[in-house]
């Protein structure tokens, strides 16, 4: 059965089954909607996540082109979300984020996370969001022809830089229409 990449639906509407799996499967040689090569590995990973519900990741990766998309979706989600955390030590790098691929997160006078067709969705936790927005950004640093845009992500960098180091306190915003999005901490407000 061909299955082809359409737009128009959400990412997890192109897993091949809909209704939950035992913790992970993975569905290899599946087609690429990118190179249409038989190189595309599909996987749906289950996760009980505390104060936040079972969860699944979806991944598909292509081993030709190397296109990859991400995405989770929580079981029990309630509708559009405004979270936000002060991360104020090193101990909150550890607070755990829940991010899809449609939300906004907002790090004040850092870094804006737009949602979008190249956005993924993930589980990680503060220094790993951090860690991504810096390889980000890197690449905009390492690659582009704009002399104002690579000044601008040098600058950004150096800010990242200092508050994964702990000089500097910083708010974490997450907004999502879908719901599917989470920091979770006591800290955390709604
Ligand atoms: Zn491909």
């Amino acid at each position: 059965m061909e299955r082809r990449f359409d737009n128009n639906k959400t990412f997890k509407d192109h897993m091949p089954e809909k209704k939950p799996m035992e913790d992970q499967e993975i569905l290899t040689s599946q087609p690429c909607p990118f190179c249409k090569k038989n190189a595309l590995e599909m996987a749906q990973q289950e996760m009980d996540i505390p104060f936040f519900g079972k969860t699944y990741v979806f991944s598909m990766t292509c081993t030709n082109c190397k296109f990859h998309k991400s995405d989770v979706e929580g079981e029990q989600s309630e509708g559009a979300i405004k979270t936000s955390v002060e991360v104020s030590g090193e101990e909150d790098m550890k607070i755990r984020i829940v991010k899809s691929s449609e939300a906004t997160v907002k790090i004040p006078h850092i870094v804006t996370i737009e949602p979008g067709e190249s956005s993924n969705g993930y589980v990680t936790n503060v220094e790993g969001l951090l860690s991504r927005v810096e390889r980000q950004i890197e690449t905009v640093r390492d690659s582009s022809d704009d002399d104002t845009e690579r000044k601008k992500a040098k600058n950004m960098l150096k800010k990242i830089s200092r508050v994964k180091w702990g000089s500097d306190k910083f708010t974490i915003t997450i907004e999502d229409p879908s719901g599917n999005s989470a920091i979770i901490s006591d800290k955390a407000k709604k």
